[in-house]
């Protein structure tokens, strides 16, 4: 398990196993790469589904005051001058005039003496910082004139705002209540890196919650609770979290509280989400420039007012990270060291593999209708290849929860071997009772 200290050597580890294991490849790879960005490989995609789908579970399915949203990424500039961005969402960057790197302002650490290095070569000489602005710029048609400019989102945010009046109409919710969404963004960020931390295009997953503007405070309060739970229950320990409540210097221009749910990667520690209390901000300036009335009016109190929202906004690719770093463990079963990726079942991208013992084909039918049996209900990997106990390690490194082995005696008994990831017992049970035995451990 990590400790307080960086630790270079885990991180590493992760990174190689989900190269190897295909959960994560560095993008277009064949040409030497693109620049920070990555593909999701077989269980990667699957992984990443899964992070999402625990947050719409969490979010969607089990509230009644929150709904859905799928939100274009193409926008005119009209959203991003209303919201702000064209103006103000940028990175301060400097340039080191020796080795021509360029980096953040912000993330230079000063030595003792005040003096501010280059990372890369250690030279002083270095730019003042200048504002760079983070948006994807493109044109929409043949003809790339300024009439033709569009900016690919920076976050999912501003779909939810501009989609309120819409959303208010449509499901007759009323404040307080949420708009949800998850999706790809995009920022032309100065210093990608820390493999997936930061990358140019990632997802995110967003709620805009819309609250009476005197319970803003209470409410804010309890998404910053809540987001932190939801962490813990998909298994990441409580002492590699932390709660960081933002200095006033510190806040966004839309932003009167915000409070980071940070991750103790192998790095220091990190942002996984950030919980603000934007206030009316952005219901009000895109009323404003877009002459749509964005109010609400409560009927029972006989008053009108602009809502006030409470955005949880976390990112799907950097917890998948998170999730990942925090599961990476090594044990001793059978006297021999494994890696074992201890996800949570809701996380793992194979809930269940299927394991004939040899290849033979006396036993193929009987593991495939097992296979069948068990697909039908969970994401499963087959596999018949090389010795029972090579396979157990494969499932272990990546997460699979549950093993089924299917034996010769299988064919007479009708009975097959469940083997646990983490305690990596066996139980041995009839295939009648395999469903059950699986849900019970698995429907969390
Ligand atoms: P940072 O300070 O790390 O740049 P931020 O405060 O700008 O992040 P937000 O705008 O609050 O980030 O975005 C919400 C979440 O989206 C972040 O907490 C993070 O999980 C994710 N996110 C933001 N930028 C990136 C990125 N470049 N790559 C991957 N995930 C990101």
């Amino acid at each position: 398990m990590p400790g307080s200290e960086p630790d270079p050597q885990r991180m590493e580890a992760v990174v190689a196993l989900c190269k190897r294991r295909g959960f994560i490849f560095p993008s277009a790879e064949i040409y030497g790469g693109f620049r920070s960005t990555y593909d999701y490989g077989p269980l990667g995609v699957q992984m990443l589904r899964n992070v999402k789908e625990a947050w719409w579970r969490s979010m969607v399915q089990l509230r009644d005051d929150i709904v859905g949203l799928d939100a274009a990424i193409l926008g005119p500039p009209d959203i991003w001058q209303a919201s702000g961005h064209l103006a103000t969402f940028t990175d301060p960057l400097v340039d080191c005039r020796s080795c021509k790197q360029r980096w953040r302002a912000d993330h230079l650490e000063p030595s003792e003496d005040g003096t501010v290095r280059c990372p890369s070569c250690a030279s002083t000489d270095l730019t003042e910082p200048r504002d760079f602005n983070l948006m994807f710029k493109t044109h929409t048609g043949p003809v790339a004139d300024e009439g033709s400019v569009a900016y690919l989102r920076p976050e999912t945010a501003q779909g939810m705002f501009v989609n309120f009046k819409n959303v208010l109409q449509t499901t007759r919710k009323k404040p307080p209540f949420g708009i949800a969404q998850v999706g790809k963004s995009f920022r032309n960020e100065i210093t990608p890196g820390n493999y997936v931390f930061r990358t140019r295009e990632f997802e995110q997953m967003e709620l805009e919650f819309f609250v009476p503007p005197a319970h803003a405070p209470k409410w804010f309060d309890h998404w910053v609770e809540e987001r932190f739970r939801w962490y813990v229950e998909l298994g990441i320990p409580e002492d590699q979290l932390r709660i960081r409540p933002h200095d006033p210097d510190e806040l966004s221009h839309y932003s009167v509280a915000t409070s980071d749910v940070e991750f103790l990667f192998p790095f220091g520690w990190g942002e996984l989400e950030g919980v603000a209390n934007r206030t009316d901000f952005d219901l009000k300036a895109h009323a404003e420039a877009s002459g749509e009335s964005l109010d609400y009016f409560d009927q029972a109190a006989n008053e009108r007012y602009v809502p006030h929202v409470i955005e949880p906004a976390a990112g799907a690719t950097r917890s998948m990270m998170a999730f990942l770093v925090a599961a990476y463990d090594q044990d001793e079963v059978g006297g021999e060291v494994r890696t074992v990726l201890r996800l949570h079942p809701r996380l793992a991208p194979y809930k269940v593999a299927v394991l004939p013992l040899s290849k033979k084909d006396t036993l193929t039918p009987l593991a495939r209708e097992v296979l069948g049996l068990v697909q039908r209900r969970y994401i499963c990997d087959y596999d018949d290849t090389q010795s029972i106990g090579k396979r157990y390690r494969r499932q272990d490194e990546v997460g699979t929860p549950f093993c089924v082995t299917v034996d010769f005696d299988s064919l007479d008994d009708g009975q097959v071997t469940v083997r646990e990831r983490d305690s990596a017992q066996q139980v041995r049970l009839p295939i009648k009772d395999l469903i059950d035995h699986l849900a019970a451990r698995l429907d969390l």
